[in-house]
């Protein structure tokens, strides 16, 4: 498998054919501005010692304060946090956050550490990259296997460190320590939105779309139910183990009490008979609207001939390769790229920084009539793009956000001064 790094950067070359390119922004955007390695050191609950690889990258921050989510997963490696950091940067454009790009990581299977033991490692993260995050410069929030009680332990840790309360240092927070309502679903709910969005365009109804989701987390669930609840047909669903497809449907709350209560999706209840597949089988089940919503690179050049979805909605990041890309493109198929149709996080955690910045706090239909505002047009200029160019989404995607990019860097500048 290619360097993910390395595959995400052909993303900017193949937008910048499309558009008048300054080389200055490329060769700007072609490297992280910086990144801290930690290993991080914590005492286990049973007495011995344990270290732990960390990262933080700040990719670009000629927007704004970097911002990205901080992943505990055995994999995460420098590689994918500088990738991951770069796709933060062209999400806060496209939405047009004042916001650069960021991410953060630990390799760690958190599944295995007591709560203690996930606290202490959290904290420690913050001791080891305290001067690199702040509420001004880098603000963290949750990804995979990070979540509101992380978040409020990594807050708390930063606060006692500069001895003062800081919640705008990071965002996805408890709403007890300052985090806002509606960031739980915000990023399944910004996807909804998307979809909801260009229902016409993409000639989808509900009640005759049948949806399948790669990943039942956080992401997955909630955009699992505001579709279910608009009608869609959710016909399968996995985690990390396995999955199940029902061509009859299913309730996601009611597959979600069976995995609360037993620890599987084996045997969840669905209308008919459900079958229990691979992940892998999973992506290629028949399907209209396919939403992978866990990992990277789900699909590649390997696998996307079989994709039998004509629409794929990305809420992981990165879910499909460039070469995957490329085989789905020419098959028809619409790909609504990641960052754009996963924006929905990360801009209700810029509301949540800007409501901890004033200290006045929205209610709940202030932040979902935001974000359905914020996510709207942006879609529909991403869409517009793409039909004038006669090019995929993606590709429109990164083009709205290039231009906004390279905006900011020329009125940053003083090229002009020699060039004369
Ligand atoms: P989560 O930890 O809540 O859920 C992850 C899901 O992926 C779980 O269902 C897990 O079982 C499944 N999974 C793990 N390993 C897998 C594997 N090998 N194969 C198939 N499934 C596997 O995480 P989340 O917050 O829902 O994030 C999911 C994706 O969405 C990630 O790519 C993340 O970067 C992206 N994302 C999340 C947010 C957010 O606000 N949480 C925002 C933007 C993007």
């Amino acid at each position: 498998m290619p360097k993910l790094f390395t595959e995400a950067k052909k993303r900017l070359r193949e937008a910048a054919v499309h558009m008048k390119f300054d080389p200055d922004v490329l060769e700007m955007l072609k490297y992280p501005k910086e990144t801290l390695a930690a290993s991080l050191l914590i005492r286990m609950d049973d007495g011995s010692r344990r270290s732990f690889k960390a990262w933080r990258c700040r990719y670009n921050d000629t927007r704004g304060p970097t911002k990205g989510g901080i992943r505990f997963y055995p994999a995460v490696n420098f590689d994918e946090v500088m990738t991951l950091a770069f796709w933060m940067t062209f999400k806060c454009a496209v939405v047009n956050l004042p916001f650069g790009g960021a991410k953060g990581g630990v390799a760690v299977n958190a599944n295995e550490l007591s709560k203690a033991e996930l606290e202490r490692l959290s904290r420690a993260y913050v001791k080891a990259f305290n001067s690199f995050i702040g509420p001004d410069r880098d603000i963290p929030a949750p990804d995979m296997y990070t979540n509101d009680m992380v978040m409020g332990w990594m807050a708390d840790e930063y606060s006692a460190i500069v001895n003062q309360p800081s919640p705008a240092v990071i965002t996805g927070k408890p709403l007890a320590l300052g985090g806002s309502l509606g960031r739980t679903d915000a990023t399944g709910r910004g996807g909804y939105l998307v979809i909801k969005h260009l229902e016409r365009d993409l000639k989808i109804e509900p009640e005759n779309t049948r949806v399948v989701i790669q990943g039942f987390g956080n992401v997955g669930f909630h955009c699992a139910c505001l579709l279910h609840a608009d009608g869609y047909k959710i016909c399968g669903l996995s985690d990390s183990k396995m999955a199940i497809y029902d061509p009859a449907g299913m309730d996601p709350h009611a597959v979600h009490e069976h995995k609360s209560k037993t620890g599987s999706l084996s045997g969840a209840p669905t209308n008919g008979q459900a079958k229990e597949i691979s992940n892998a089988e999973l992506l290629e089940s028949d399907c209209d609207l396919l939403i992978p919503a866990a990992l990277e690179n789900q699909i590649t050049h390997i696998n996307a001939a079989n994709i039998q979805a004509r629409v794929i909605c990305e809420l992981a990041n990165g879910p499909i390769t460039p070469a995957g890309d490329r085989i789905l493109n020419k098959s028809g198929k619409i790909v609504i790229p990641d960052i754009l149709a996963n924006a929905g996080g990360v801009i209700v955690s810029y509301f949540e920084w800007v409501q901890n910045k004033a200290g006045y706090y929205w209610t709940l239909d202030d932040i979902h009539s935001r974000l359905k505002e914020r996510i709207e047009p942006e879609t529909r200029t991403v869409w517009n793009i793409s039909l004038e160019k006669n090019i995929d989404m993606r590709t429109a995607a990164y083009i709205h956000s290039l231009e906004r990019i390279c905006t900011a860097v020329t009125a940053h500048g003083t090229k002009t001064f020699f060039s004369t």
